[in-house]
């Protein structure tokens, strides 16, 4: 795991139990249907409490991700509705665990917990989606025979060499194998150069004046770059200085190196290059979006010190005491050079499967219980067929179940001593209690307090303190990928835009999966959109991103995505209405766990690893509950949400 390094900048180190017993049942309409219909998609599975034989949600298209269905009791309950919750609604069923959230967490915690208690541990696994994996799911497409593959989430296993010994044994023991996945990934990921395209900014009339696609971005000299930008003199001449003679920025001359930290780690990166180094605007509107993939919002929010960190340009000649390399593979999915190149020379290169990291959360399945999918390893796992009916079979030692939202889990008894713990989910509109020897709560941490209203108080306010970053990925199919090829583009970053980047999706052939070959062969079109609201602070901004995300409606990203296209792609012979086969928008309103921020929280929070960080006060265990996921460690990398697993599933034992 990426440990945040130890180190000094200069400024010191530095609804109660009742209302769940009390209240009426809640009608849920609509159930897990929520996939949007649109042309060349799969069959909508059977939505009925068991699953049907049918039943295969990768291949729903429309709005998925926190699906309709998915969050409407979690909502419920935060908004202080309640359900009969009596003796009528006991299952009858004993578990030795339960773990609440089926994503790469809560299926690590089961891989943990069997590992340790031995084979025939009975295990139940409730997730709030009808899909299990959490963030790391997979959108699957059919067109004309083909089956194209794209993660719906979580990307790659980033800086493998860096994760834990737990971490790093898991995967190996789930059949995840570096060195034959290098041999077998192709050829791509070493050029960097997918398909051999590469990559555009888009300029948008509303940010730069004019409508404009430039080519050749992050290639050759600035100076020719800015050539063909749609920029002002003044701007041209600043992204130029910035970026290709930078050295002349002496900046804060007077100080050294750890009072310019200290500085720069109060200022945002924004702030910093039109108020420090007295840049136009519109290089940092060029900017603006660059921090979007990393943190869910512009650099207007994000400390001009992480940016010096990452690489961005601006401080070459300011002569900063280089930064230990730990902290550069604290934040997920790098897109820039310097960050990645970083990454892979402290943790190897990446590994990135067709559908992401879904081929994890198929291969832990895939162990738990192996008859739900006929394959065993990381070159089967990705075109194997899942059967959801067979992940919740009565008698099975270890069972998932879909569509079931955790309302509330406590003690039998006094917890100091109690041996049992009473877990009670909503399904289908019903309330539903089993009982386990422990539980580990491996969902969103902030929906804890709510579920465990005995938790501490300290311990329920440490847990509320986050806020996780929404952030949406959409996949397109296109039919084909002509227009790309006559521009030359394989990605486009535009700031501008309702998704502010895009890119073909990256060609990984491993087993029996064949991605797009030649230009006329369909491919699935990958865009990112992290809404947010420029100017106030990150936390703010990640709840009122939230909220945009759950007022968009599918038609908004519908016609958002035709009109983006036509306006980027304007000189191919793309054509909006005919060129888009089918659409899934991955919306993530609770995306990654929330990272501390020099700006807005504590410093050493954001620098250091305390004991008092709310992440760390939050997870404590209390009696036959552990608390687990990526939040846990406020880090949102597979690697913390495994290692977070593994400390609930040892402080249960
Ligand atoms: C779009 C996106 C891309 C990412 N890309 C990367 C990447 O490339 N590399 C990387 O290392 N990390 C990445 N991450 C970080 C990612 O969060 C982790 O990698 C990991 O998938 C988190 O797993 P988790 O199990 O901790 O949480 P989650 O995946 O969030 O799983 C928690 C589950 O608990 C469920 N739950 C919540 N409340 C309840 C309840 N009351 N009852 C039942 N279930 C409940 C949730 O709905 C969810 O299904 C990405 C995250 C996002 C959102």
């Amino acid at each position: 795991m990426a440990k945040p390094h130890d180190r000094d900048i200069g400024m010191g180190r530095e609804i109660t139990r009742r209302d769940f017993l009390n209240g009426a049942a809640i009608a849920l309409t609509g159930s897990v249907a929520g996939g949007h219909w649109v042309r060349m998609t799969g069959t909508e599975p059977s939505l009925a409490g068991v699953q049907a034989a049918d039943y295969y949600p990768p291949a729903l298209t429309g709005m998925r991700g926190s699906h309709a269905g998915s969050f409407e009791v979690a909502h419920a309950m935060r908004d202080g509705r309640s359900w009969d919750i009596g003796p009528d609604t006991d299952t009858g069923e004993r578990y030795d665990l339960v773990v609440v959230g089926g994503g790469i967490s809560g299926l690590s915690a089961a891989w943990f917990f069997r590992a340790a208690a031995g084979r025939g541990a009975r295990i139940l696994i409730l997730d709030n989606h009808d899909d299990f994996g959490g963030h790391a799911k997979r959108n699957e497409f059919s067109y004309e025979g083909q089956t194209l593959l794209i993660n719906g989430g979580t990307l790659n296993i980033e800086a493998p060499g860096q994760y834990s010994a737990a971490a790093a044994a898991l995967l190996r023991e789930i059949g995840i194998d570096r060195e034959r996945y290098r041999l077998a990934a192709g050829r791509d990921r070493e050029t960097g150069r997918p398909r051999g395209l590469g990559r555009a900014f888009f300029f948008d009339h509303e940010t730069f004046g004019e409508d404009r696609l430039v080519t050749g971005y992050g290639r050759g000299p600035w100076s020719e770059f800015v050539e063909k930008a749609p920029l002002s003199e003044a701007a041209r001449r600043d992204l130029v200085r910035l970026n290709d003679d930078a050295s002349d920025f002496e900046t804060m001359p007077e100080l050294r190196s750890d009072a310019k930290k200290a500085r720069l780690a109060r200022i945002s990166y924004r702030d910093y290059l039109i108020d420090v180094l007295e840049l136009d605007a519109r290089v940092a509107d060029f900017y603006q979006s660059r921090t979007h993939g990393l943190f869910c919002v512009g650099i207007d929010a994000i400390p001009a010190l992480f940016c010096w960190e990452m690489g961005y340009p601006g401080f070459q000649g300011m002569a900063l005491d280089p930064t230990p390399p730990e902290r550069l593979i604290n934040e997920p999915g790098g897109q820039h050079g310097r960050e990645n190149a970083a990454r892979a020379s402290e943790g190897g290169p990446s590994l990135r499967f067709a559908d992401g990291n879904a081929t994890i959360t198929r291969l832990l399945v895939s162990g738990l219980i192996p008859e739900s999918i006929e394959a065993s390893s990381m070159e089967d796992v990705v075109t194997a067929r899942l059967y959801y009916d067979r992940l919740d079979i009565a008698g099975a030692d270890v069972r998932i179940r879909l569509n079931s939202t955790a309302v509330r889990v406590a003690h039998r008894g006094d917890p100091a001593d109690s041996s049992e713990v009473e877990v009670t989910y909503v399904r289908d509109g019903k309330a539903q209690t089993v009982r386990a020897g422990g539980c580990v709560m491996a969902c969103y941490n902030s929906v804890i307090p709510y579920l465990c209203p005995e938790l501490p108080l300290v311990q329920r306010e440490a847990l509320a303190y986050a806020v996780k970053a929404p952030i949406v990925y959409t996949s397109v199919l296109l039919p084909d990928w002509t227009a790309f090829e006559s521009l030359g583009v394989s990605s486009i970053t535009a700031p501008g835009a309702y998704h502010t980047s895009l890119s073909l999706d990256f060609p990984t052939r491993l087993g029996d999966y064949q991605p797009a070959r030649t230009p006329r062969d369909p491919v699935v079109l990958h865009l990112v959109r992290t809404p947010c609201s420029p100017g106030s602070p990150k936390k703010q901004q990640h709840i009122e991103g939230r909220r945009d995300l759950q007022a968009a409606t599918f038609g908004t990203f519908e016609r958002n995505i035709r009109e983006d296209l036509a306006r980027m792609l304007s000189g191919s012979a793309f054509d909006p209405a005919r060129d888009v086969a089918a659409i899934t928008v991955n919306r993530w309103p609770h995306g990654y766990a929330y990272t501390y921020n020099t700006l807005d929280d504590p410093i050493r929070w954001a620098l250091d690893t305390p004991d008092d960080r709310p992440n760390v006060v939050g997870r404590r265990p209390f009696g036959r509950i552990a608390i687990a996921n990526s939040d846990a460690a406020a880090s949102p990398h597979t690697d913390a949400a495994i290692n977070e697993a593994y400390r609930a599933v040892r402080e249960l034992l």
